[in-house]
Order: structure tokens, then C-alpha cells, then sequence
């Protein structure tokens, strides 16, 4: 694949957490860029909320993958815990046995929006002898201490604990309860605990236990990433504790950076109306002090979380479909608060509508489907990265040119995806415009050149919303829809109105039906003998 070749594209800036500023992007290694994604405890059904991470950051692969960038990106899954163990408990089945219903619920969501660029989903049950290893190094290091079967991070001893959060060791309380006791300070968290009876748990030179949860992200990072990996993201609720101790840990045991660049998306919250949502996050570890519901998040009390009821993700999905949901997510700026309402999502819907009633207005001047791209697996998207053209003599193609550009600097301004899709939008209307005037259904009198033309903008429009992950398949049918068998004969009605229309020289209610059918997702194909159908 080719690269991003203009020489005035200006370099990815990117906003570090730790630097709190907008910092050049410079990978570990040139070309390759290895991205580590907190991902979700799998107890429950995923919730919108988490989504929006998986959004984001699937975004910005396909951005770092369009500028050339071979990008590993792994997302972990938590599937020990002490909440999946109380689900498990409470349904009576085991705990790998909720992880994987769970884990199999949070992928279906991520595919329905779009969500397909993750290199690795590693589990922390299955990277139990990497977390032992670490802890041993730690322990080693004089970094950590073993107590009755716990093993705890000595916080005191890290001379740069809170840098990230411009906190120190009194704001962090470990865990409480009986470990409480065990600790050389409240600071001090777990990376092994003691099990409990009934509790499942792993052999270790500490006794039988599992692993906290912090050390698992520095342990399954280190060895698919290495010490040291370009850039860490996670929500903002997760920068404290757990993205201080994730540090504490790496960083500690390797004496270098864990992660050059740390990226956290806002949170979203309900918007006014919007009364059944709520909630306080659900990765806040127990005992911990939730800073953050104190903190940035003013809001807090209304994120979104499952724990009062936002949860109904697929019928969320099955109501709204995951593009829209996708297409909302990204109207926001990723560091920003997102206001969740289903009324956005109609809007998304709305909007989008726009863009689905242009790919049949495409397909009847070109007879091409838009959907019918090469995927990316191949990287062979005809525009991919190498979308340059010549726009000589055609002020129509020096305008889609400039609002490529202006796409790929709101992308490289810390991946301002509201920017990309106001041009996006900017595109849709000059490609409708130029339709128009262009009169390029009109086979008679259109002139090749333009169809030409028109069909370079629409393979900008296809390359720049590939980067959003937008139309990469036709939207799914909503259920309800009637089904095969009546709708044939429905058509059959309407298109000998439209028959009827047409030889009595009454264009306009046969445009009406035309346009009509197509607003429903149908479009008409008119042959030499017949008119034929088929929906988009
Ligand atoms: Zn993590």
C-alpha cells in the first residue's frame, strides 16, 4: 500500500494525557505502531458506553493504516474478577462460562458497528503465567511484597507515582477489607490475591490466587507490544487508578516509558430527557476512591453505565442500527463528553439517509454499486492512500480535492473525526450538485468527461468514510419489513402506476413514484421491456 504521498500533509499531532499537550506523533519504530486498548470486564452485556472506546480507537487504526502505518492494536479482555465470579455464582454456572457468552456479546456489538480492525484480544486467564512472571520481577526489584498469600505494588517506593493524573500516593486507597490489613501502606494495591474458597485460582509461588486487575494490562502489553509501545488509550474513568498503577507497574520493572503517547476518550452521558440512563462506571475497583466522580467529570452521576438500566445494547442496535450509533460517536471530538439521547441518533439516522439516498442516485448514473469495494484485508481500495488525482481544467475535482485535504488535516489535528465529517458532508452536496447540473441522469444529454469526473469524487467520498468505517456494507433491513413474497406484488402495483404514469406523459408523479421507491431503499431499473426492482 502506498502512502499519504502529499508533501503538505503536516505531521499526526497527537493530545498525550502525560504531557497534556498536543504532541508530535514519532512510532517506536518507524512504520509500525503498536496501540493497547483497555478493554472490557466481561460480566454483563456490554452497554453503549462501551463502545465508544472501540469506536474511537478502531478510527484511528484505519487512519494510521491509511498513512502508511502497519498498526497492532490489542484490546484485553478482563475475564476474572470479582464481579465475574458473583455472575457466575448467581447463575450457577462457572466463570469461563460467563466470560465467554459475555466476551462473544461484546464482539457482536463492536461488528455491528463497524468495529473489525483489532489485531488481538488477549484474556487474562489465558496470560496467567505472564502476570506471575511480572509480579516475580517486581517482587525482585523490591517493587512489591508478598504477604500471606497477597502480593501487593508498594506505592511509596515509586518516586513517580501520579504523573499522570498530577496525583500522589495519599489520593490512591488500595483495596480495603481484609488486605487492608496486610498492607505497608493504604496506597499499596493488589497484584495477586489470596483465594478464596469456591474462588477459581491459579497455582503461583504465593499459593493459590488470581491476579489483580491492573497487572494483567502490563503483563499481556509487554509481551504482545514490548516495554515500551506507542499509544495507551482507555476512557477517561480509567486514567485513575488504574492507568497510574498500569505505569507504576511497567515502568518500575523496566525502568523505561510503558507507552509514548496516552490517549483517553470523554465519557458519555445521558443528555436531559434521556431519564432512564445513569449510573456510575463500572470498572471503578472496589475500595478504590473514584477521584474521577469527583474530578474532570462533573457529570458523573449521569455516565452511562449498565448499573441502572442503560443496558439493551442489541435492541439499541436492532432499533437504531450500528451505523448510526457509530456515526454519532464520532460528531463528537473523542476527548469530549459525549451527550447520549436516541433523539442523536435519529439525527445520525436522518443525515445518513442523505448519504444512502446518494449511493442509489450513484448507482443509477453509474450502474455501479457503491458498496461493491475491494474490502480492506488486501489493502486494495482503489483510493486507499494513494486517492491523488489531477484535477486540470475541473474547479468540480479542485473542490473535492481540497476537502480531502481538509480531511486528512482535521485527522492528523488529534484525530478530530467532527472535522472529517463535516467534509464528508461537504462532499455529499458538491457530488449532489454536480449531479444536477451536470444533468448525469440524463444519458442523453450527459457527457462522459463528467461521469468521469463524478465518479473520482465518489471514490474520495468511498476512501475518506472507509477511514471513518462508515458504508462499509448496505445497512441491514429493520425487521418488520414485509416480507419477499407481498413485496413483489406490491412492486408489481407500483410500477404499473408508474407504467401508466409515463405513457400518459405524466412525468412528474412517475419521478414521484421513482424517487419515492427510493427513499424506501428501493430502486427501479428500467429495461427495454420491463421495469425490474431490487432493494439497496
Ligand atoms: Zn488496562
Amino acid at each position: 500500500m502506498s502512502k499519504v504521498s502529499q508533501p503538505d500533509i503536516p505531521e499526526i499531532q497527537i493530545f498525550n494525557t502525560l504531557s497534556r499537550t498536543k504532541e508530535k506523533f514519532v512510532p517506536v519504530k518507524p512504520g509500525r505502531v503498536g496501540m493497547y486498548l483497555c478493554g472490557p470486564t466481561v460480566y454483563k452485556e456490554a452497554h453503549i458506553g462501551h463502545m465508544v472506546g472501540p469506536v474511537i480507537f478502531d478510527t484511528v487504526k484505519r487512519y494510521l493504516t491509511y498513512c502508511g502505518y502497519e498498526v497492532n492494536w490489542v484490546v484485553n479482555i478482563t475475564d476474572v474478577d470479582d464481579k465475574l465470579i458473583a455472575q457466575a455464582n448467581q447463575r450457577g454456572i462457572s466463570m469461563s462460562q460467563v466470560a465467554t457468552e459475555m466476551t462473544a456479546d461484546y464482539c457482536a456489538n463492536l461488528l455491528e458497528l463497524g468495529v473489525n480492525q483489532i489485531s488481538s484480544m488477549p484474556r487474562a486467564t489465558e496470560n496467567i503465567d505472564e502476570i506471575i512472571k511480572f509480579i516475580q520481577e517486581l517482587i525482585e526489584e523490591g517493587f512489591a511484597y508478598a504477604v500471606e498469600g497477597d502480593v501487593f505494588f508498594d506505592v511509596l517506593k515509586d518516586a513517580q507515582y501520579g504523573k499522570l493524573t498530577n496525583r500522589n500516593a495519599d489520593d490512591q486507597q488500595g483495596e480495603g477489607g481484609t488486605a487492608a490489613g496486610k498492607k505497608r501502606s493504604a496506597a499499596d494495591f493488589a497484584l495477586w490475591k489470596l483465594a478464596k474458597s469456591n474462588e477459581p485460582s491459579w497455582k503461583s509461588p504465593w499459593g493459590d490466587g488470581r491476579p489483580g486487575w491492573h497487572i494483567e494490562c502490563s503483563a499481556m502489553s509487554r509481551r504482545i507490544l514490548g516495554r515500551t509501545f506507542d499509544i495507551h488509550g482507555g476512557g477517561l474513568d480509567l486514567t485513575f487508578p488504574h492507568h497510574e498503577n498500569e505505569i507504576a507497574q511497567s515502568e518500575c520493572c523496566h525502568g523505561e516509558p510503558m507507552a509514548r503517547y496516552w490517549m483517553h476518550n470523554g465519557l458519555m452521558r445521558a443528555s436531559k430527557g434521556s431519564g432512564k440512563l445513569g449510573g456510575k462506571t463500572d470498572r471503578e475497583p472496589s475500595g478504590a476512591s473514584s477521584a474521577e466522580s469527583q474530578g474532570e467529570q462533573a457529570d458523573t452521576n449521569t455516565k452511562i453505565s449498565r448499573s441502572k438500566g442503560a443496558g439493551g445494547l442489541r435492541e439499541l442496535i436492532a432499533r437504531q442500527t450500528g451505523e448510526r450509533i457509530r456515526f454519532f460517536l464520532l460528531r463528537t471530538h473523542y476527548r469530549s463528553t459525549i451527550d447520549f439521547s436516541e433523539e442523536g441518533l435519529e439525527e445520525a439516522g436522518a443525515a445518513l439517509e442523505k448519504f444512502y439516498n446518494f449511493f442509489i442516485r450513484y448507482q443509477r448514473i453509474t450502474s455501479l454499486d457503491f458498496y461493491q469495494q475491494p474490502d480492506e484485508q488486501g489493502l486494495s481500495l482503489p483510493s486507499l492512500g494513494g486517492g491523488e488525482f489531477e484535477t486540470v481544467g475541473s474547479p468540480f475535482l479542485q473542490s473535492i480535492k481540497e476537502m480531502r485535504n481538509n480531511f486528512i488535516h482535521s485527522m492528523n489535528n488529534d484525530f478530530d473525526t467532527n472535522g472529517g465529517m463535516s467534509e464528508i458532508f461537504g462532499l455529499l452536496s458538491a457530488l449532489n450538485k454536480y449531479a444536477d447540473e451536470q444533468n448525469l441522469e440524463d444519458v442523453a444529454q450527459r457527457d462522459s468527461q463528467s461521469v468521469s469526473d463524478f465518479s473520482r469524487g465518489v471514490e474520495t467520498l468511498r476512501e475518506l468514510s472507509w477511514i471513518l468505517g462508515l458504508f462499509q456494507k448496505p445497512v441491514r433491513k429493520s425487521e418488520g419489513s414485509a416480507d419477499e413474497g407481498a413485496l413483489d406484488s406490491v412492486m408489481g402495483l407500483v410500477i404499473d402506476l408508474r407504467n401508466d404514469a409515463r405513457a400518459g406523459k405524466n412525468w412528474d408523479v412517475a419521478d414521484k413514484i421513482r424517487d419515492g421507491l427510493n427513499a424506501a431503499g428501493i430502486v427501479l431499473e428500467d429495461r427495454k421491456d420491463e421495469t425490474g426492482w431490487k432493494t439497496i
